[in-house]
């Protein structure tokens, strides 16, 4: 009669099981002479095939003692992982903590994501000079016309980052010889993986922000002031989807559709004219400065465009309707 259990034991010295079951089979192990045979000749396979120098004859106990030594090791660093991870979504409070300690330990996450994301991210920071309207440019600055993704980046890149060194901690903190040195390799590259998939989300969402920009697309809401030369800025109106609806108003998204590309041009910053907040569906948005004279439009990151009359006595009528 061959014993039921000795179907598992070669999953169990791979690690197959889920914890229950190999707590089970442990279990049974103590009072089973049969499976301590099996699980023997298997561990003596095993060690021949990874061609260890372990004596031949290698105890019960120790077998099971690494496995269970490698299960806890391994809920450790979970446990740690998820830790670090809510942690680290707190890393943004801390850069400007007064207290030293605090500030080291949980701004570090979010300035080491800081220092990760600035390869890649780096060209779409503006230049710090440049006057912003408020909430535009986000924690960390790579993403000017997206606040929604800096956002997202500034909170998950750092719990991202913290969750990888808890998980580093667990692993020193536990007995490290119990892990196999291909699953630190796996480990090391499965995390950079992450990281190069969440940047490239990253990098890809802002992309299409920065294309629906350019294609003046997706349009939602428009904030007009009127800006006086050298300054002062008057507010004339917010037009919003239900504005875009209903006329004059509904034809002022094609007008801005249709509108003719003009090559970069330097933002007329501080010029007469108008002053524009685009606000487009799905996070974007981007100051543009209209003058009404010359009919060009000059989006913040300097992308120009012609306007055609009708469009630009559009844009001027927000004052008139206001005012009656
Ligand atoms: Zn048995």
């Amino acid at each position: 009669m061959t014993c039921e259990y000795k179907k598992q034991l070669r999953d169990y010295l791979e690690e197959k099981l889920p914890p229950e079951a190999a707590a089970a089979l442990e279990a049974h192990l103590a009072s089973c002479p049969e499976c301590q045979a099996e699980l023997d000749r298997l561990a003596e396979g095993e060690a021949a095939l990874n061609l260890l120098r372990e004596p031949l004859e290698v105890p019960d106990e120790v077998v099971v003692g690494r496995i269970k030594a490698r299960r806890a090791g391994l809920r450790r660093i979970t446990v740690y992982g998820v830790l670090g991870f809510l942690l680290g979504l707190f890393s943004r409070f801390y850069t400007r903590d007064p207290f030293i300690v605090t500030k080291a330990l949980m701004a570090l996450p979010y300035k080491l994501a800081q220092f990760g994301l600035e390869p890649f991210f780096k060209k779409n920071v503006l230049p710090p000079r440049r006057w912003l309207p408020q909430g535009v440019s986000g924690g960390m600055g790579f993403f000017p016309y997206n606040p929604l993704l800096d956002f997202l980046a500034t909170l998950f890149t750092p719990a991202l980052v913290a969750a990888f060194g808890a998980m580093v901690i667990g692993y020193l903190v536990s007995d490290r010889r119990v892990f196999l040195r291909r699953g630190v390799v796996r480990f090391l590259a499965g995390a950079a993986v992450v990281f190069l998939l969440w940047t490239g989300v990253l990098g890809a969402l802002y992309a299409q922000t920065e294309a629906r920009i350019a294609r003046l697309d997706g349009i939602q809401e428009i904030t007009v002031w009127a800006v006086e030369e050298g300054g002062g800025a008057r507010w004339l109106a917010r037009l919003d989807r239900d504005a875009f609806r209903q006329p004059p108003y509904d034809q002022l998204l094609a007008g801005l559709q249709a509108a003719r590309p003009a090559g970069p041009q330097a933002y007329p910053e501080g010029r007469a004219g108008l002053e524009l907040m685009l606000s487009f569906a799905g996070g974007g948005r981007i100051p543009a400065h209209v003058d009404p004279e010359t009919r060009k439009m000059v989006l913040f990151n300097g992308t120009g465009y012609q306007l055609s009359p009708e469009t630009i006595a559009l844009l001027g009528k927000p004052g008139e309707v206001k005012a009656k």
